[in-house]
């Protein structure tokens, strides 16, 4: 199919899937607006060459947060856009610490698509972080957000100057009300060290709130 209708019809997929829920931050902004962000980001990265990857950023949340299954995403698009969204799934099935500490443990071994997609996201919740933070995350919080962001982020490097350069621009606004970077500097110890003092299990997503249909 056309890559440009397909495109479309992820974003109208992604928004219905996606009708309930809204994102963590003060403004509660529709879901939707961080997936076009993500697809936007990939888009641009891409030059637009890639359509697969585009629908899967699109629907990169829809197994996380709204149950979708690998089945449905192949069968209303094709294998390619479900391993990739396969791919950028974490496993709910394990303890929130462990499913953070894994995304950094496993980012330097997503494929180069996977890295753009996941690079891209980082970008849309550190920017959301920065402009709309959950109102009730302590300012700690979010510096450990973002100091797991950056541990991320350091596993995705080399897959996109254009993402590399709007991911550091991004934390670079993001220092000015989240003084994040101290606390980095101050981490620059063995993981062990960094977990026996509580960094490193990063907290939770500032992604969203509001009721989880799960579709059969
Ligand atoms: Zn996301």
């Amino acid at each position: 199919m056309n890559g440009l209708v397909t495109v479309l019809r992820a974003a109208d997929a992604a928004a219905r899937w996606h009708v309930n829920q809204r994102r963590k931050g003060a403004a509660q902004e529709p879901y939707v607006t961080h997936l076009l962000e993500v697809a936007m980001l990939v888009a641009e990265a891409t030059g637009g060459a890639d359509p697969n990857l585009i629908v899967a950023a699109l629907l990169h949340d829809t197994i996380e947060d709204q149950g979708v299954t690998r089945q449905e995403i192949a069968a209303q698009f094709n294998d390619d856009v479900a391993d990739l969204v396969v791919e950028v799934t974490d496993n709910k099935k394990l303890p929130k610490a462990e499913r953070k500490q894994l995304q950094i443990k496993h980012a330097p071994d997503l494929t180069p698509r996977a890295k753009i997609l996941k690079f891209a996201d980082k970008i849309s919740n550190l920017r959301s972080l920065a402009t709309s933070p959950p109102a009730d995350w302590p300012m700690q919080r979010r510096i450990d957000y973002v100091v797991w962001t950056m541990e991320v982020v350091q596993g995705l490097r080399g897959a996109s100057d254009l993402l590399e350069q709007e991911f550091d621009r991004a934390a670079a606004d993001a220092e000015r009300i989240i003084p994040w970077r101290q606390k980095a500097d101050s981490t620059n110890r063995p993981a062990s060290a960094r977990d026996a003092a509580g960094l490193g299990v990063p907290a939770d997503e500032p992604s969203s709130v509001g009721p989880r249909p799960v579709t059969p």
